[in-house]
């Protein structure tokens, strides 16, 4: 929350090139299944959120952009390739993944179902592990270092020390 009560939202790419701040209600939260998204984020479906207006800003960096389709320009970090908006003339929708808290941004629509994968709904009950759990066979994850940006807002990006 900001001071004066309302939500605020921040995020960025996972390299910490571009962040962006949302400063009050996101208007809406869904996931994509169709075919473009697909491919515009490399996954299953794309989860996205949109902004109302004025209130999404750039706080470090800009995605750059290119037209997906006639109407649509897709954002995403120029250094990192984390995929960032989607932007289309009835508005911006962000990729919930981006933002430095995304379990406060729960989806509560489907979109695209016609491009629906015929796993996505079994996922959820497929066996599972934490990371932790590939230490044996993996080693290198014991020191990982990760180069990700932490979610949160920093003064300056990237550290100095990234040895
Ligand atoms: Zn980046
Ligand atoms: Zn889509």
């Amino acid at each position: 929350m900001s001071l004066d009560n309302r939500p605020l939202y921040t995020g960025g790419c996972q390299c910490g090139a571009v962040r962006f701040r949302i400063e009050g209600a996101l208007h809406h939260a869904s996931v994509c299944h169709c075919r473009m998204c697909q491919k515009a984020f490399g996954n299953f479906y794309a989860p996205l959120a949109t902004v109302n207006p004025g209130t999404l800003s750039w706080t470090r960096g800009e995605p750059k952009r290119y037209r997906s389709s006639r109407h649509v320009l897709r954002g995403f970090c120029g250094d990192c390739g984390t995929p960032l908006t989607f932007e289309a003339p009835d508005g911006v929708a962000l990729a919930i993944g981006a933002f430095d808290h995304p379990e406060e941004v729960a989806p509560t629509f489907q979109w695209g179902l016609e491009g629906k994968l015929p796993y996505a709904d079994t996922i959820p009950a497929l066996p599972g592990g934490r990371t932790e759990d590939d230490m044996e066979v993996a080693p290198y994850l014991a020191d990982l270092g990760p180069l990700q940006h932490p979610d949160h807002d920093t003064e300056s990006w990237p550290p100095e020390d990234r040895s």
